[in-house]
């Protein structure tokens, strides 16, 4: 299975656009022309309409919206939950205790530099203390995911725990009922593991994780996710 081709990321631009998804009509005509440059011009766009989002209250507490960040070509686009308290103070996507092992898992376990590959979240800003995204702010912020997914058109997106899972894919299922298998958003492949969160509270995950890890890898680096089956 391809990414998607123009004609049809074009096509799933303009049914969000029929359903009210205001920034698309600017970029459509030149999204996924395959360059590194246009893509960043239209992250660059969506990041400039929604910089000073107050759709929610999280719009009033935060100290800086995380947008994401990496390069807007990646192969592969991890989505987390929502930042923390180091996310919100720098503005960048996981940079604080679960950041460096994600970088750990992306660089020493992939081989992989992080620039390399695209990290955000499904809440660009921060719940007070951490608390789980409630699913109004899930669906005020997911419009923004989804265009930018559309935007990089990744050969394979990466749901890092249970509510990047249930936003992306049916909702309010266990992650062990997500792992093991390929999921699609959209067209494109959706591999399902533990939060970094999670993998520090309890070391045994990480060897399960590494077994998606490796999954994620084939998908990037060109096997066909609809040959690979379960794991
Ligand atoms: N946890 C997340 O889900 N995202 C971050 O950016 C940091 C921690």
């Amino acid at each position: 299975m391809q990414s998607v081709n123009r004609d049809q990321l074009i096509a799933l631009l303009e049914e969000l656009e029929e359903e009210g998804v205001e920034y698309i009509e600017n970029f459509k005509t030149k999204a996924y022309s395959g360059g590194q440059s246009e893509k960043a011009a239209i992250l660059n766009n969506i990041f400039e309409k929604i910089k000073s989002c107050k759709k929610c209250t999280l719009g009033e507490t935060r100290t800086n919206m995380v947008f994401g960040e990496g390069n807007p070509d990646a192969k592969v686009v991890f989505v987390g939950e929502a930042p923390g308290r180091e996310e919100d103070l720098s503005g960048r996507p996981f940079v604080g205790r679960a950041g460096k092992l994600l970088t750990d898992i992306i660089e020493k376990g992939m081989q992989t530099c992080r620039k390399d590959v695209y990290i955000c979240n499904v809440l660009k800003c921060r719940p007070p203390e951490n608390r789980d995204p409630i699913p109004d702010e899930v669906e005020k912020c997911l419009e923004t995911l989804i265009s930018q997914i559309l935007a990089i058109n990744p050969r394979v997106v990466c749901a890092l725990g249970r509510h990047a899972a249930s936003a992306l894919l049916n909702k309010g299922q266990k992650l062990s009922d997500y792992r093991g298998r390929i999921h699609r958003f959209e067209s494109f492949p959706v591999v399902v593991t533990y939060h970094p969160s999670a993998l520090l509270r309890n070391p045994n995950l990480k060897r399960p994780a590494w077994e998606d890890v490796k999954i994620l890898l084939r998908i990037a680096q060109g096997e066909d996710p609809d040959e690979i089956g379960t794991w």
